[in-house]
C-alpha cells in the first residue's frame, strides 16, 4: 500500500509520500538508540512537565488535529475532536501517576532489603492502525515515554499526516528528537526494523494476520511484544435489562468511529423473551441514523477509511446472505461518491457465514435470539476472538455468571465498552496478549528488576 492521504468522504487524495530510504531508516534508528541513553536519565520531573504540555497541545489544537483525522480517515468530526482530548487524558494520567506506578516496590525477604525496580528497555516499536489515528497512538506513547523508553511509530499507510502531527506534538512539548519519531514506510519494512538490535520490543495494534507476523519475527529474536487485534464482541441483553437504555446503548456500540472499533459491539445476543422488540427497535434505530459528510457536526456515519474495507464488508454481508442469512435493513453501499456503507442489520446468520466467525468492520450488526442464559453465554464465547464484552441484565447471579463466564479481556455490566486510561486495556485468544493503560500497560515495556542486597 502506498503512503498516502485519501478523502474517504469523496476519493480524493489530498497528498503522498515517499517511503523512507534505507538510510533515512537507518538514521532514525540511530538516533533513536542514542536518544535512549540519555533520554533514560531524564528526571521524572522533566517527563511529566513535558507530557503535561503535550496535552496542552492536545487541548488547544484539537479542532485542527480533529479536522485532519476526519479528513484522513472518515470518522464524524465531534468524535475526533473527543479523540484528541482522550490523547489529552491519557498524557495527563501518566504525567500524574507514571511515579506512582514506577517507584520501587519493596519485597520482605531474608535479605536485608529487596526489592523490585522498574527500568526502560529501549526503543520500541508501534505499528497502529488508522482506525483510532491519535488514541492508539497515545495510549501507547504516553506511558511508554514516562517509563523512559523511546517510541518509533510506524503508523498505517493511509494517516500519514496524523503520523507526523503526532511526531509534531511530541517535539513541540519538549521531547528530544529521537524521543519520539514518525517512520514513513509500509509494512513490509516492519521485519528489517523489528530484526534490526537497535529496536527492542514492539506493540501491535490491528488485525490478526499483521499481529501473527510481528509476534513470530519478534520471536524469533526474542522481543517482546504486545498484541492488540481484532476483536467480535458479544453484547448480551437480559429480560431483566433497562430496554430503552439498552437499545440506544447497543445501537451507539455498534456505529461507532462508522462501525470500525476493534471494541465495537458486533454480535447481539438477545434473550427470546424480549428479542422481537429488541430487532424491531434496534432495526428502528439504525434506520434513523444519518449518514454523511463527516465534517457535517451533524453527521452519525461518515465513509469507511478505504474503498478495500468498503469491498471487504460488502463481501461479508453479501457472502453471508448467500448462506442464509436475513438483512433486516441496508446491506449495500450508498449511490454516492465516498465510501459510504448503510446502516446494516443481519438475522437469521448461520454457523459458517462470515458474520458469524469473523469480525465485520464497518456499521453492520448480527442479531442472534438465544433461549437462556448458558445459551447467551456459550454464543458470547463462540469465537476465536476475545477482545470486549457486555451483559445487560439487572439480576445479580446474572451479572456473576457473565462476569465469571465471558471469555475476554474486559466485561461491562449495563454499560458499553470503552477504554480508560484508569483501567487495563487488552484481549484473550486471538484478540492479543498484554495490557495497555493503567499500571498494567506501563510495565509492559520496562525491565522489572529484582534487587537484593544481603
Ligand atoms: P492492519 O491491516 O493489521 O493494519 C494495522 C497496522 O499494521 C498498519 O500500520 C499496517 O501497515 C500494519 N501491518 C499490516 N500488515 C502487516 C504485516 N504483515 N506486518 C507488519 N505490519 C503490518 O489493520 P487495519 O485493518 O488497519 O485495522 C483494523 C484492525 O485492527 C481490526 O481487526 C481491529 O479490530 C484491529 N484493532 C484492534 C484494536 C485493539 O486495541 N485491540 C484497536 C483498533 C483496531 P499498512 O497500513 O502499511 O498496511
Amino acid at each position: 500500500m502506498s503512503i498516502a492521504s485519501i478523502n474517504p468522504a469523496d476519493g480524493k487524495t489530498i497528498k503522498t509520500f515517499e517511503p523512507l530510504t534505507e538510510t533515512q531508516l537507518d538514521e532514525k534508528l540511530q538516533r533513536a538508540a542514542e536518544t535512549f541513553r540519555r533520554y533514560r536519565h531524564t528526571p521524572l520531573a522533566e517527563r511529566e512537565a513535558m507530557m503535561t504540555r503535550a496535552a496542552e497541545i492536545l487541548e488547544a489544537e484539537k479542532r485542527d488535529f480533529a479536522r485532519l483525522m476526519t479528513t484522513e480517515m472518515g470518522k464524524p468530526i465531534l468524535a475526533a475532536v473527543g479523540e484528541a482530548e482522550k490523547c489529552a487524558l491519557v498524557c495527563r494520567y501518566y504525567a500524574a501517576n507514571a511515579r506512582a506506578h514506577l517507584a520501587d516496590v519493596l519485597v520482605d525477604t531474608n535479605a536485608t532489603k529487596s526489592y523490585v525496580k522498574f527500568q526502560p528497555l529501549g526503543a520500541v516499536l508501534a505499528v497502529m492502525p488508522w482506525n483510532f489515528p491519535f488514541w492508539q497512538v497515545f495510549r501507547f506513547a504516553a506511558p511508554a515515554l514516562m517509563g523512559g523508553n523511546v517510541g518509533l511509530l510506524k503508523h498505517a499507510s493511509n494517516v500519514p499526516q496524523c503520523a507526523l502531527a503526532i511526531e509534531d506534538i511530541f517535539g513541540r512539548a519538549g521531547f528530544p528528537t529521537g524521543a519520539f519519531q514518525t517512520l514513513l514506510v509500509g509494512s513490509g519494512a516492519v521485519e528489517r526494523i523489528l530484526e534490526d538490535a537497535r529496536v527492542v520490543a514492539a506493540t501491535l495494534t490491528g488485525s490478526e494476520p499483521a499481529g501473527r507476523s510481528v509476534a513470530s519475527i519478534a520471536g524469533k529474536q526474542i522481543k517482546k511484544t504486545v498484541l492488540e487485534l481484532g476483536g467480535s464482541d458479544p453484547f448480551i441483553v437480559m429480560p431483566s435489562a433497562n430496554f430503552d437504555e439498552a437499545v440506544t446503548t447497543a445501537v451507539k456500540a455498534r456505529t461507532i468511529n462508522n462501525g470500525q472499533s476493534c471494541i465495537a459491539a458486533k454480535r447481539f445476543i438477545v434473550a427470546a423473551e424480549i428479542y422481537d422488540e429488541f430487532e424491531r427497535r434496534f432495526v428502528e434505530t439504525m434506520q434513523a441514523l444519518r449518514v454523511g459528510d463527516p465534517l457535517d457536526e451533524a453527521v452519525d456515519i461518515g465513509p469507511l477509511a478505504t474503498e478495500q474495507i468498503l469491498k471487504d464488508v460488502d463481501d461479508q454481508v453479501q457472502t453471508s446472505v448467500a448462506a442464509g442469512a436475513r438483512i433486516l435493513t441496508g446491506g449495500k453501499r450508498l449511490d454516492r461518491p465516498g465510501n459510504f456503507y448503510e446502516p446494516t442489520v443481519l438475522a437469521g446468520i448461520p454457523i459458517d457465514s462470515p458474520a458469524y466467525r469473523e469480525e465485520i468492520f464497518g456499521p453492520v450488526a448480527m442479531l442472534f435470539r438465544v433461549k437462556d442464559i448458558d445459551e447467551a453465554i456459550a454464543l458470547a464465547n463462540a469465537t476465536t476472538f476475545g477482545l470486549g464484552s457486555a451483559a445487560w441484565t439487572n439480576e445479580a447471579a446474572e451479572q456473576e455468571r457473565f462476569i465469571n463466564e465471558l471469555e475476554a479481556g474486559s466485561v461491562f455490566i449495563n454499560g458499553m465498552v470503552a477504554s480508560d486510561p484508569r483501567l487495563p486495556f487488552g484481549g484473550v485468544k486471538n484478540s492479543g496478549y498484554g495490557r495497555e493503560l493503567s499500571e498494567f500497560g506501563i510495565r509492559e515495556f520496562v525491565n522489572i528488576k529484582t534487587v537484593w542486597v544481603k
